[in-house]
């Protein structure tokens, strides 16, 4: 179970819990990352990738009403490099979720 994320500088907390209307949370002040804890396989990687794009424009300060599709998809695809340069134990979590299959394990 990922319990932290390093994104840069941040030391971001992740927390497992029931959420409402939502999968998954970013608490930009408080740097934590609250996910569903009900969901895995295509779902839980649906959720980490949503969020973890939510990090990256807030760290990156991008804000996507002002920029254009072209620095947001530099800024997406960056930001992605780092978090899994940076995250391997992350990035082993996102690798083992797309393989994931009904009958496979966790
Ligand atoms: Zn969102």
């Amino acid at each position: 179970m990922i319990k932290s994320i390093r994104y840069g500088k941040y030391k971001i907390g992740v927390e497992y819990t029931h959420l409402k209307d939502c999968y998954g949370l970013y608490d930009p002040n408080n740097k934590k990352l609250q996910i569903d804890k009900r969901q895995k396989g295509f779902k839980l990687f649906n959720t980490w990738m949503h969020e973890l794009f939510h990090i990256i424009m807030y760290h990156e300060e991008i804000d996507v009403n002002k920029k254009g599709e072209e620095p947001i998809a530099k800024a997406v695809g960056d930001g992605y490099e780092k978090i899994f340069k940076s995250n391997p134990r992350l990035k082993n979590k996102l690798y083992s979720l797309l393989r994931l299959d009904i009958n496979s394990k966790k």
